[in-house]
């Protein structure tokens, strides 16, 4: 048997229906956007593995870190303890953060940081004796697949065997360009009829919904409406974090800033599963007291895992870097040369470009479902290709590695022009 034989014996694999979805391809080796399968065939890795890689698969500078770590202290409990790793990403991260970010609590995903943001944002109210109990969440957000997250997740694909058995979520439109007064409204509204503790979202590209893009500006005016409310605002980072919108947090493009941000993905270049939520100072004043039961009881047993922080050091030495800086810029220009040149093709409805970030969408005819045959078409054919790309519907996204080179990039830009002629 092969791997990919053997890999269907015992394996369940996320987001996949075993019945009807093709066996999944065995990759062997990885190096910069490069991958190859276990036939020798090589990939170009147009989504950076689910937004996590920007330095390059299997990076010599991190694994190094890393290495270095495992052989001093690989792990140790982080109740009652700490180590100069996870000290030390603490004080960088607040150094690179926005300047109200103060505190940094850890976890193992981007579910989990959302999902301690969203305790959080309940028990602050629940410390200071008022009963707010609603989270505001977008139309189509996409926030992690733990409960709470899924809560505040709006794909119904996800979440629609889960109905009637979450937290209380209240949802707004996305105020994409020519809506924001109605985005502005109804926040107004949820917060005037509903109890609401918080507002989360992704700051300015919705990635899971097929990576929707909104202003700063109107992003500013729904943070502006919660302050005045007192409503507690979540930026999830978890996708957008890191440089992928140009900037180092997309919550740099913002004049005014969350309560809470939601980090992961990118954290450790791809390596190891590390989260992180970071809070201003008055939020963590709220649960330091005398008593004990103000205290926030959650944690995961790899909270602050050094193997994991020394991986973050390393991407975050890798990200400042002047070259890392050139290299986001150099992605951002290739895209806006490609968008040029390609929204006027007839196949295409509407492109957008932040960052390293590039999507298009295809005419259609009829609405496309999230994993329709659209969707399908357009996966073969991109691997068929030799490209790794995961089609949204009728949506086509690049989410390159920051390291990708440039002919790499056209032959991705080629490879996309030709799926238009396919559909
Ligand atoms: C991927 C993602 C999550 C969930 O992260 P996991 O590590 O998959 O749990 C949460 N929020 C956003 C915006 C994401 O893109």
């Amino acid at each position: 048997m092969n791997l990919t034989e053997r890999d269907s014996q015992h394996l369940w694999h996320p987001y996949t229906q075993h019945k009807t979805a093709q066996l999944p391809i065995a990759i062997k080796r990885g190096e910069g956007a490069l991958l190859w399968d276990d036939n020798n065939k090589e990939y170009i890795d147009a989504i950076a593995s689910w937004w996590v890689n920007p330095y390059g698969h299997s990076n010599k500078f991190i694994a190094d870190a890393i290495y270095k770590q495992l052989t001093t202290l690989e792990h140790v409990l982080f109740g009652g303890f700490t180590h100069e790793p996870a000290v030390l990403l603490g004080e960088q991260l607040i150094e690179i953060l926005p300047g109200n970010q103060k505190k940094i609590f850890f976890s193992d995903n981007g579910s989990t940081a959302v999902e301690v943001a969203i305790k959080v944002a309940l028990q602050y109210f629940f410390n200071k004796g008022e009963k707010r109990t609603t989270i505001i969440a977008f139309e189509n957000a996409f926030h992690g697949d733990t409960f709470a997250a899924m809560a505040a997740s709006g794909i119904s694909f996800y979440t629609q065997a889960f109905e009637g058995m979450f937290i209380e979520v209240v949802r707004i439109p996305v105020p994409v360009k020519g809506t924001e007064a109605v985005s502005y409204d109804a926040l107004r509204e949820r917060i005037k009829t509903t109890n609401c503790a918080a507002f989360i979202y992704e700051p300015l590209v919705q990635g899971a919904a097929g990576m929707v893009m909104y202003e700063p500006e109107a992003l500013d005016k729904l943070i502006q409406i919660c302050q005045e409310n007192k409503v507690l605002t979540i930026a999830d980072e978890v996708m957008t974090g890191f440089g992928k919108t140009g900037k180092t947090f997309a919550t740099d493009y913002q004049t005014e800033k969350p309560d809470m941000m939601c980090l992961s993905k990118a954290l450790t270049g791809g390596t190891i599963p590390m989260a992180i939520t970071t809070f201003t100072q008055e939020i963590f004043d709220a649960f330091y007291d005398d008593d004990i039961n103000k205290a926030l009881f959650h944690g995961h047993t790899f909270t602050a895992n050094p193997t994991g922080c020394a991986a973050a050091l390393a991407s975050l030495a890798l990200l400042k870097t002047d070259e890392m800086q050139a290299n986001i810029v150099r992605v951002n220009k290739n895209h806006l040369e490609f968008q040029k040149q390609i929204e006027t093709h007839p196949m295409v409805l509407t492109t957008r470009v932040l960052g390293v970030i590039f999507a298009l969408e295809i005419k259609t005819k009829d609405n496309e479902s999230y994993y329709g045959t659209m969707r399908n078409k357009l996966y073969a054919f991109f691997i068929e290709n030799g490209i790794i790309m995961r089609p949204i519907g009728n949506i086509i996204y690049i989410l390159p590695p920051y390291i990708i080179t440039d002919p790499q990039l056209q032959k991705i830009y080629q490879v996309v022009e030709e799926a238009l002629e396919i559909v």
